[in-house]
C-alpha cells in the first residue's frame, strides 16, 4: 500500500516547500517524467540493465501527464532499487481553464491510474498544483531538489522523440515545416520502443505506504468537489484512462484495412461517429503512450501497402511532434505578441461576435453545429476544427487566434498547450501556413461530404426539418418553407452575423496588408482570392 500524498487547497503553494527538506533527509528521489525542454540539475544516468541501485530510498513519483502504467520509464525509475514508493498527483483547482468534459476525463483517468495501482498494492497520489507554467515549475522543483540533495530522474515518454535532442540537432532552432522535421528525425532512426509496463514484480521489494484516513483525505475527489456542475457533462462517449485508452487502441488496430489506408483529409468532418481516432485526449493526458500507438501501428503496417506521412496515421504523430518541437523552442508559442514567428496582426475586439462563434449562434448551421458538438461531446473532428478556426479568424470574424484558443482550452479534451497554439497559429494564417487567400466557405464545405445536412440536423435539432436546399443557409428559405420547419430565422435561429463573401474579402485585403507590414515575399496573385472549398478540385489539406 501506498501513501496517497495530497495536500489541502490551501497548502497548495508548493509540494516541495512542504515536503523537500524531509525528502533530502530520508534520503527520497523524486522521480519526474520530461516535459519539451528544461533539463535541469541532477539528472543521473540509468544504471546499466539489471543493475539497481542501493535498496535504501524511497521514490516520489510525480504523476502530471502519463497518466499510464505501461511505456512510463520515469515511473520504473522510481520504483528501480526503491524501498518505499509514493505516487503522486498534484491537482491544481486555481486551473480555471478546462470545462466540466475535460474535467470528467481527467477524473476518469485518475480514478483508473488509482484503480490499476490499487490491484498492486499501490495507489495513487493526488494533490494541487498552481504553477503556471509545467516548464518553469520543473526548474523550480529540480532546483530545490537538488538543494535539499534529493536525485532527480526525467524520463522523455510523452513524445516520440526527446524535443532536445531534436532541437540541438537544428542548432537549438525549431524546425519550421514538417519536411525539415523529417529530415532531422531521419539521423535519430525510428522512436524508441515502450519500455515495458509496471507490474507487480517491479514493486515486489518496494513498500506503498498508506494510512488508514487516506480515501477520506485524498481519494480522487468528485466533479462537484472540483467546482464543476455535474449537469453540464455531456455524454460521457469518451470515458478517460489508461483501460479505455489501450481498449480502443486495440480494438482500432484490428481494423488493419482501415488502419493502412488511413489518409487524413479523406476523413469526414461531417460524419455522425468519429471517422478518426479520437486517441488524442488519451495521448493529451498520457492514458496512452505516443510510443506504444506509434509501435502498434507499425506491426500493423508490416507487410502490408499503407499510406504515408503527413496523411498517414504515423503522420499525425508526426504532426504532433512537430507542433511539440515548435512549441518547446519558440518563446510565446501561445500568444501573438512576442511570438517571433507570429504574424502582428489588428484582430478586431468584437465581443457579441466571439460570443456567437463560442455559443454556436453564428447564424451558419455548419459553423454552429461543430460549436455545439464541440460543447456537448468535448471533440471534434480535425477538419471541422480547420472550418470554425479560419471562420473566427481570418475567414469571417476577424477574431484573434488567441480567443478561440482559450475557448478550445475549456471545451476540448484534448485540449493541449502545443498542439492547440500551433494549430490555431496555422488556421489563422499567422505561421506555418501561407495560403491564407485558401478560406473555408462556411456553407460549401460541409455540403462537400454532407450535403442533406445530417450532421447540422444532428447537433442544431432546431433545423431539423428544414429542406436540404436550404439547411446550409437557412436565411435563403422563403417564409413558408421556415413554417414548414417549425424554424423561423430571426426568431428560432439566428440570421448569419456577417455576409460570408464581403467579410472574407475585407478579410483577404487585411491579411495581405499584415504580411506586406512584415515584409512578406511571394504574395498571391490577386485572383487566388476564391473560397477553397469553392476551388474545382481543391488540393487536399495535408496538415
Ligand atoms: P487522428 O487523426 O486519429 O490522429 C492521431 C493523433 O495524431 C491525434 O490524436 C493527435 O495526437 C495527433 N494529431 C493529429 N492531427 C494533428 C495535428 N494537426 N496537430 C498535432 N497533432 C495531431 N489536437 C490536440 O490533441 N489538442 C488540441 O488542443 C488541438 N487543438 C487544435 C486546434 C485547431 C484550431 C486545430 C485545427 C487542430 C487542433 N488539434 C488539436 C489537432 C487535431 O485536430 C487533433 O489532434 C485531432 O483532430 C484529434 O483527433 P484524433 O485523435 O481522432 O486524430
Amino acid at each position: 500500500m501506498v501513501v496517497l500524498v495530497s495536500l489541502p487547497p490551501h497548502a497548495s503553494a508548493s509540494v516541495i516547500g512542504v515536503t523537500g527538506s524531509d525528502l533530502g533527509r530520508s534520503g527520497l528521489r523524486l522521480s519526474v517524467r520530461k516535459r519539451g525542454q528544461g533539463k535541469s540539475a541532477a539528472i543521473p544516468k540509468k544504471p546499466p540493465s539489471g543493475e539497481s541501485l542501493p535498496m535504501q530510498h524511497s521514490s516520489i513519483h510525480w504523476f502530471r501527464k502519463g497518466l499510464r502504467l505501461h511505456d512510463n520509464p520515469a515511473l520504473l525509475a522510481a520504483v528501480r532499487g526503491c524501498r518505499c514508493l509514493h505516487p503522486l498527483f498534484i491537482l491544481d483547482p486555481s486551473d480555471t481553464r478546462p470545462g466540466a468534459n475535460a474535467r470528467r476525463f481527467l477524473l476518469d483517468s485518475l480514478r483508473d491510474l488509482d484503480g490499476n495501482l490499487r490491484t498492486m498494492g499501490s495507489r495513487l497520489t493526488f494533490e494541487v498544483d498552481t504553477e503556471p507554467s509545467a516548464r518553469r515549475r520543473d526548474a523550480a522543483v529540480a532546483e530545490l531538489a537538488a538543494r535539499h540533495g534529493v536525485e532527480v530522474v526525467q524520463e522523455v515518454s510523452h513524445t516520440l522523440y526527446d524535443t532536445q535532442r531534436v532541437l540541438a540537432l537544428n542548432d537549438g532552432k525549431a524546425p519550421l515545416t514538417y519536411k525539415h522535421l523529417q529530415k532531422l528525425l531521419v539521423s535519430l532512426g525510428a522512436p524508441e520502443k515502450p519500455a515495458p509496463a509496471l507490474t507487480q514484480e517491479h514493486l515486489q521489494s518496494c513498500c506503498t505506504p498508506c494510512q488508514l484516513s487516506h480515501d477520506t483525505n485524498y481519494d480522487v475527489p468528485t466533479l462537484e468537489e472540483l467546482g464543476q456542475d455535474p449537469n453540464e457533462v455531456g455524454p460521457h462517449l469518451y470515458p478517460g484512462g489508461e483501460t479505455a485508452a489501450l481498449a480502443r487502441l486495440d480494438a482500432l488496430m484490428e481494423k488493419t484495412t482501415w488502419v493502412c489506408s488511413f489518409k487524413k483529409p479523406e476523413t469526414e468532418p461531417t460524419s455522425l461517429s468519429p471517422s478518426t481516432t479520437v486517441l488524442s485526449p488519451h495521448l493529451k493526458f498520457g492514458c496512452l503512450s505516443v510510443r506504444t500507438f506509434w509501435w502498434r501501428l507499425d506491426e500493423v503496417y508490416q507487410g502490408r501497402e499503407h499510406s504515408q506521412p503527413p496523411v498517414s496515421l504515423h503522420g499525425q504523430l508526426l504532426w504532433r511532434e512537430f507542433f511539440y518541437t515548435a512549441g518547446a523552442a519558440i518563446p510565446n508559442f501561445d500568444r501573438m505578441v512576442g511570438n517571433p514567428i507570429c504574424l502582428q496582426v489588428n484582430w478586431d475586439h468584437n465581443p457579441q461576435h466571439l460570443h456567437a462563434w463560442r455559443e454556436g449562434r453564428t447564424g451558419f448551421p455548419f459553423i454552429d453545429a461543430i460549436m455545439a458538438q464541440l460543447r456537448a461531446e468535448g471533440w471534434i473532428h480535425h477538419l471541422a476544427r480547420h472550418a470554425v478556426a479560419c471562420f473566427l479568424t481570418r475567414g469571417d470574424l476577424w477574431i484573434s487566434w488567441e480567443e478561440g484558443l482559450k475557448v478550445f482550452e475549456e471545451l476540448l479534451l484534448d485540449a493541449d498547450w502545443s498542439l492547440n497554439a500551433g494549430n490555431w497559429l496555422w488556421l489563422s494564417g499567422s505561421a506555418f501556413f501561407h495560403r491564407y487567400f485558401h478560406v473555408y466557405s462556411p456553407v460549401a464545405f460541409g455540403k462537400k461530404t454532407d450535403p442533406d445536412g445530417a450532421y447540422i440536423r444532428k447537433y442544431l435539432p432546431v433545423l431539423k426539418d428544414f429542406p436540404a436546399e436550404f439547411i446550409y443557409e437557412p436565411w435563403r428559405a422563403p417564409r413558408a418553407a421556415q413554417e414548414r420547419a417549425g424554424c423561423l430565422v430571426g426568431t428560432h435561429y439566428p440570421q448569419p452575423i456577417v455576409e460570408h463573401r464581403a467579410a472574407r474579402d475585407r478579410n483577404l485585403g487585411r491579411m495581405k496588408a499584415a504580411r506586406a507590414q512584415r515584409g512578406t515575399k511571394r504574395e498571391p496573385p490577386a485572383d487566388a482570392s476564391v473560397d477553397k472549398s469553392q476551388r474545382k478540385k481543391p488540393k487536399a489539406e495535408q496538415h
